[in-house]
C-alpha cells in the first residue's frame, strides 16, 4: 500500500485496503451471516435421529433443535468466519421453531456480532431404523437384481455393483420418493428396498429403466383389505445386467468374407 492511502468511506490512513474500503467500513457493508427466512428439520419421533440429505444420523439427539441441526441453514460470507454463534428458541409451537442465532463473526480481522433469525419447521417421521422395529410396514419393494439367468457373479461383487448403480439412481431421484425409502435387506441376488409408498418406489423403478437402462417387471400381490378395499404391495423387480468382461466396447467390426 502506498503511504497515504486512506479508506474511502472512513478516510482512516494506515489500514489494509480492499477496493478502497478498510476492513472495518468493509465488514459493515457485506451480509457477514444470514439464513433463509425458513427451513425444516425431519426428526424421529421415536429415537431423535435426523435426517441429513439421504440419511439418518444422531440417534439419541433430543426434541431440541441445537447448533448441528441448524449450521447448515447459515449463509456465510467466503471471506467470513463464525467463531461463536448462540442460538435462542424465541418462540416454539409443536411444529414450529422461531430462533435466533448470535453470531460472533471475524471479517478481514474486523470483529462483528451478526443476528441471524430463523424459523425451522419441525418434521416427524419414522427413521428407516424405527421402522423395522415397529413391524416393518412397507407397501412395495424395489428388488435390484443382476442378470435373470445363471451367473458366475459372486454375491459380494454383484451386491456391490447393484449398490454403485443405486447410488446413482437415488443421485438422480426427486427427494420425496428418497423418503418414502425405508429400509433396505441383503440378499444373496441382490437388495431389496421396502417403500412405504407405491409411488415413488414405481417413480425410481422407472427411472431405473428409462436412465440407466435396466429390465423393469412389476408385479402385485393381495395382503389385506383397508376401509372396505383391496390393499395390495407391489414388487418392482429392477434387473442390471453384468456388462461384457474386457477392455473393448461396442460391437464387433464387421467381417469381411474373401
Ligand atoms: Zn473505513
Ligand atoms: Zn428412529
Amino acid at each position: 500500500m502506498a503511504d497515504g492511502e486512506f479508506c474511502v468511506v472512513c478516510g482512516a490512513t494506515g489500514r489494509p485496503l480492499v477496493e478502497g474500503l478498510c476492513s472495518e467500513c468493509a465488514a459493515d457493508r457485506e451480509v457477514l451471516v444470514a439464513a433463509p427466512r425458513h427451513g425444516a428439520v425431519t426428526i424421529c419421533p421415536h429415537c431423535g435421529a435426523r435426517e441429513v440429505r439421504a440419511h439418518w444420523e444422531r440417534a439419541g439427539t433430543g426434541r431440541v433443535l441445537d447448533a448441528e441441526d441448524l449450521a447448515p441453514f447459515l449463509e456465510i460470507h467466503p471471506e467470513a468466519g463464525i467463531r461463536q454463534i448462540d442460538w435462542e428458541e424465541t418462540e416454539a409451537t409443536a411444529n414450529v421453531r422461531k430462533l435466533v442465532g448470535r453470531a460472533a463473526v471475524v471479517f478481514r480481522g474486523a470483529r462483528r456480532d451478526v443476528e441471524v433469525p430463523l424459523t425451522v419447521r419441525v418434521v416427524s417421521r419414522s427413521c428407516p431404523e424405527c421402522s423395522r422395529k415397529s413391524g416393518r410396514y412397507y407397501t412395495a419393494i424395489v428388488q435390484l437384481r443382476g442378470d435373470a439367468g445363471r451367473s458366475n457373479e459372486r454375491p459380494p461383487a454383484l451386491r456391490s455393483r447393484l449398490d454403485g448403480r443405486w447410488t446413482e439412481i437415488l443421485r438422480d431421484a426427486r427427494p420425496e420418493w428418497r423418503r418414502a425409502l425405508s429400509w433396505r435387506e441383503e440378499l444373496p441376488e441382490g437388495w431389496d428396498f421396502y417403500f412405504t409408498e407405491t409411488l415413488p418406489a414405481r417413480a425410481i423403478a422407472r427411472l431405473a429403466k428409462q436412465r440407466f437402462g435396466a429390465s423393469l417387471k412389476e408385479s402385485a400381490s393381495l395382503f389385506g383389505r383397508k376401509d372396505g378395499h383391496d390393499v395390495y404391495r407391489v414388487t418392482f423387480c429392477v434387473r442390471f445386467p453384468r456388462p461384457p468382461a474386457g477392455p473393448r466396447a461396442g460391437p464387433d467390426p464387421p467381417t469381411v468374407e474373401q
